[in-house]
């Protein structure tokens, strides 16, 4: 008897609706949410983003704009966005570049025979069938071969050998160097690969042509070639080097913006971005960069979905298509989206290294082409970002402080929107940066949380912030 009772009991309490439970039984208010506290213990404890992470580097790999891989990557993660229940989730169609690698030799002739490590720069033109001889010029810099004479560089491979400092200051011999090699006269140009050290590993990366200036075959060496080559001038050889590529270029092919979002409860309409981009270089598996940002703003749309509270302000995942050798991407967003109001925009885009805090970028227009530094605007902003840096103390990722936020979001940037680059230790990245060496196996899965936890915070905060970031 006193067990079926107990059985009814039990049936009653189950059947009946909680309220009307509640009515016969004080319970305890419930708790409190708080969205932080769960956002951080999601991304610090889940397996979902380290294990999509995986997915994307294992399986697909690497994935250049215009490949089948990047096709598969764009599907995939639609295909994911749909099943986390994200708003509005679509490709939104832009027209990419597709530039292709093919096969590529590099060797010594002179002082004695010896095969090299090289990978062509983004767009570089092919060498005559066959290949092509050369004698070569080591230079320091882009202003050491101004200095040079016409006569010194004619006919020569110029081998531009400057050790790396920063990644803005050393670049230009990548971006720039074949032109500037090519208006004197060179037949092709080669970089010292843009990294801090090496294990013989090249580094690839895009440069541009100029209108009006010959095209020239272009590649990236590594340290320790370019290194050997200039001791070689240095004692008096002229090294001579033979060099084969065979890249090519075919017709822009469609590609997309993947787009899935968690709509605001108060402002739907204004919108804070977090970017990445799900292109990458054709070596490696895009691994850090950006494949570990992707999936940090994958994550953080899903967790902000998986709260039991809406955001005041519309969140946007934007995995950007074509960052590496184009930015059509970053440009198509920017003209499609840049008339609606966006709150702020933010990237993950510098490796998978701890996250120190953000970069934050505010701009001025000053005309259509040039924006400058909006400083004046900066001690407001701070002091409108404390909930910020407050929120992210709780993941030692507190550093706020001016500076580019971002490849894929600088069009919006440009356009007056705050901008937030993830801050990121890069002492790893820059070795591996655009190398076949950029792989999973160099990302660290705490940190890799720890860095989802820092940029959804960040999201989170940003979409119910009370102001506006930018005094008005
Ligand atoms: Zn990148």
């Amino acid at each position: 008897m006193r067990i079926r009772l107990a059985l009814g009991l039990l049936v009653v309490a189950l059947v009946l609706p909680a309220s009307a439970g509640a009515k016969r039984k004080k319970t305890a208010p419930p708790a409190p949410v708080d969205p932080l506290a769960l956002i951080a213990g999601e991304a610090m404890t889940t397996d979902v983003g380290w294990e999509r992470l995986v997915h994307l580097c294992d399986r697909i790999g690497h994935r250049l704009s215009g490949s089948p891989q990047l096709d598969q990557a764009i599907a995939w993660a639609l295909e994911l966005m749909r099943e986390d229940g994200l708003d509005n989730v679509r490709g939104e169609e832009v027209l990419v570049p597709t530039w292709t690698r093919g096969d590529a030799s590099l060797s010594l002739i002179t002082p004695r025979p010896m095969d090299l490590q090289l990978l062509a720069l983004g767009g570089s033109i092919a060498t005559p069938e066959g290949g092509l001889e050369a004698d070569v010029l080591v230079v320091d810099s882009l202003e050491d071969l101004a200095g040079r004479p016409e006569p010194e560089v004619t006919g020569r491979i110029v081998v531009y050998d400057l050790p790396f400092t920063s990644y803005r200051e050393t670049v230009p011999i990548r971006t720039r160097g074949a032109v500037a090699a090519a208006k004197k006269g060179a037949v092709a140009s080669l970089v010292r690969s843009v990294g801090p050290h090496s294990l013989q590993t090249p580094h690839t990366g895009n440069q541009r042509y100029e209108e009006g200036t010959p095209a020239i075959p272009t590649a990236a060496i590594t340290i320790e070639a370019a290194e050997m080559l200039r001791r070689l001038q240095e004692r008096g050889t002229t090294p001579r080097l033979r060099l084969h590529l065979s890249p090519s270029e075919g017709d822009p092919a469609p590609s997309a913006n993947v787009i899935g979002e968690v709509l605001g409860s108060e402002h739907p309409d204004e919108i804070v971005v977090v970017g990445c981009h799900l292109d990458s270089w054709d070596v490696g598996q895009g691994a850090q960069d950006d494949g570990a940002g992707c999936l940090a703003a994958m994550e953080t749309v899903r967790i902000i979905k998986g709260l039991p509270v809406r955001p005041k302000r519309t969140v946007r995942a934007v995995l950007f298509t074509n960052e590496e050798n184009g930015l059509a991407g970053g440009k198509a967003y920017a003209k499609a989206h840049g008339q609606e109001p966006h709150f702020a925009v933010l990237e993950s885009d510098t490796g998978a290294g701890t996250a120190l805090g953000f970069r934050l970028d505010l701009r001025t227009l000053l005309d259509d082409e040039t924006t400058e530094r909006d400083e004046a605007a900066w001690p407001e902003a701070m002091a409108r970002l404390t909930p910020l840096t407050q929120a992210l103390s709780a993941f030692d990722a507190t550093s706020l402080t001016p500076g580019y936020a971002g490849a894929d979001i600088g069009p919006m940037t440009r356009l007056g929107v705050p901008g937030f680059g993830l801050s990121q230790d890069m002492t790893g990245y820059w070795p591996i940066h655009h190398t076949e060496a950029d792989t999973i196996d160099k990302i660290d899965p705490v940190v890799f949380r720890k860095n989802v936890g820092v940029f959804a915070t960040a999201a989170w905060v940003l979409a119910n912030l009370e102001e506006p970031i930018r005094p008005q």
